[in-house]
């Protein structure tokens, strides 16, 4: 019988969270083994942020050459081809996939392509493509999600569709409902919208991007509208049908038609058919494997990480969480913490928030106070003929710690990260006002905002002092 590979850690999934974890692991120099049965990248690369955020691209484009005439540039006729715009992004990602594969070779992780088992605590049997069975000292199970399956959701991936099915479309619909305002519904609405498709959101909660913060989500539902998306909240799906022309969204006691449908309702995590139970790992009745702040399950040698965590269902997160896990599986300590998670809706405005909203803050206790600054003050904004939104920073009033920050408009993916770094180092708010920041950008935001908060602002009306 051929001799079983022996690994120090063996991670089942290469999306971010996997992928990462196998990377750091192998810089211990002790074998790793990274196992996959689709494509390397996971959800994020191939159906999730990379993807569209290809297309939203394209959406941006589309968008500053609609407004040329603003800034006395005159184009002729504008056309799109969104035939080609589905080929670019099919391009950029099977690009990243090349260069993913060489950077995890160069770094010495063995990729087996493959169905990957638990068939004890310490044994992998992987099916497929490959078929063996791997010993490893420690796992990683970092198997991720897919699109929520709903019965009364009968998807045929031709007018129902799903966020995975929807990014193989060649061709646009006159108009499509979206069921479920949360991040991925919200920016394919600002994506299709962009594109000239007539858009409907349908949403159970009182408002699109529930979990957000009542300033960013009421911003967003007036600039949707503003583009003609149609919202309506408080309506719950119960059914859609296909008939000849298109679909038929059911709600409580009306019927919305389009052509085509897309269901985002949340995400289904992948821990079934993996062997956890084998492997005596405990799986919550809601289906997720709950960890420690070291990523570790209930078997110490056993981690997980990413989406399968339900922490945030975030790339980044998975890739903190991988790098955590691994440091833990080749024996170095580290630990997980989640007070500094950057959150970005690519929607046009973008929005970006990090740490506690005021209404989060003020609920757990503290004396919280908003700086708030709008881009409509903001002279590079002005230049750019793009003041649409705000920053915020959210302050500890007796003691100036900065607690949250949200960004809507231009660029807030960018803008997010100083105030990430901010909370993450537990810095106050004269660390903000007694900074130089360059001039003129749109980053000068947060010093307006955070002079504001401490009642000395300079690009603004005078306002009480708050901290
Ligand atoms: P995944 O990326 O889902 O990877 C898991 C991998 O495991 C997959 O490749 C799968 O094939 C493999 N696998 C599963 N079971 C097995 C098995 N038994 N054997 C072998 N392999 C297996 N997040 C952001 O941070 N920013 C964004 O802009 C963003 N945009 C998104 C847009 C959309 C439309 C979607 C759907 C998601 C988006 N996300 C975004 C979320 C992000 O994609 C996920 O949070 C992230 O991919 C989770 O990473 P993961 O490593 O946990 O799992
Ligand atoms: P997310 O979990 O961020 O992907 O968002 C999913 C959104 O879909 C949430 O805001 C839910 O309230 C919403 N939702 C879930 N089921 C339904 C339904 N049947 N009809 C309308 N909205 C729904």
């Amino acid at each position: 019988m051929e001799e079983r590979k022996k690994f120090k850690v063996a991670v089942i999934g290469a999306g971010p969270g996997g992928y990462v974890a196998a990377i750091r692991a192998a810089q211990s120099g002790q074998p790793v083994a990274l196992i996959e049965k689709e494509f390397l990248g996971g959800t994020c690369l191939n159906w999730g942020c990379i993807p569209t955020k290809t297309l939203l691209a394209n959406a941006d484009v589309l968008h500053k050459v609609k407004n040329a005439h603003l800034f006395g540039i005159t184009v002729g006729d504008i056309s799109f081809d969104y035939a080609q715009m589905k080929t670019r992004k099919d391009q950029v990602v099977e690009k990243i996939r090349k260069s993913l594969e060489g950077l995890i070779n160069a770094h010495k992780v063995q990729i087996i392509r493959g169905t990957a088992e638990l068939i004890s605590s310490h044994e992998i049997k992987i099916s497929g493509q490959t078929n063996e069975i791997i010993e490893a000292e420690n796992i990683i199970v970092a198997t991720g999600s897919r699109p929520k399956d709903i019965g009364a959701f009968p998807f045929d991936y031709k007018k129902i569709h799903d966020s995975t099915s929807i990014l193989a479309l060649n061709a646009l619909p006159k108009s499509i409902a979206i069921i479920g305002g949360g991040v991925i519904g919200c920016e394919f609405a600002s994506l299709y919208a962009e594109l000239g498709v007539e858009v409907v959101i349908l949403e159970a909660l009182p408002s699109i991007l529930p979990l957000e913060t009542k300033a960013v989500s009421a911003h967003l539902t007036t600039a949707f509208t503003k583009k003609g998306i149609k919202i309506q909240t408080g309506v719950f799906v119960s059914k859609i049908e296909t008939t000849d022309t298109g679909v038929k969204v059911h709600l409580a006691d009306s019927v919305v038609e389009s052509e085509i449908a897309l269901v985002a309702v949340g995400r289904a995590l992948n821990v079934n058919g993996l062997g956890l139970e084998k492997a005596a790992v405990f799986v919550d009745e809601k289906g997720f494997v709950p960890v420690n702040d070291q990523m570790q399950t209930n078997i110490p040698h056993i981690y997980a990480i990413g989406d399968i965590t339900n922490k945030a269902l975030l790339a980044h997160v998975a890739s903190h969480q991988g790098i955590v896990a691994a440091m833990n599986a080749i024996g170095l300590k580290a630990k997980m913490h989640y007070e500094a998670v950057p959150n970005v809706i690519f929607t046009h405005p973008e929005i970006a928030t990090v740490g506690l909203s005021q209404e989060k803050a003020l609920e757990k206790g503290f004396k919280a106070v908003v700086g708030k600054f709008p881009f409509q003050a903001l002279g590079k904004s002005i230049a750019a003929i793009d003041t649409e939104g705000f920053a915020q920073i959210i302050i500890d009033q007796p003691t100036g710690a900065i607690l949250g920050a949200q960004v809507v408009g231009h660029e807030a993916s960018s803008l997010i990260a100083p105030m990430t770094l901010a909370i993450q180092n537990e810095l106050t708010i004269e660390s903000i006002t007694e900074t130089i920041h360059a001039h003129p950008t749109i980053a000068e935001a947060w010093l307006e905002a955070a002079l504001i908060g401490t009642g000395t602002p300079i690009h603004f009306p005078p306002q009480p002092k708050k901290v």
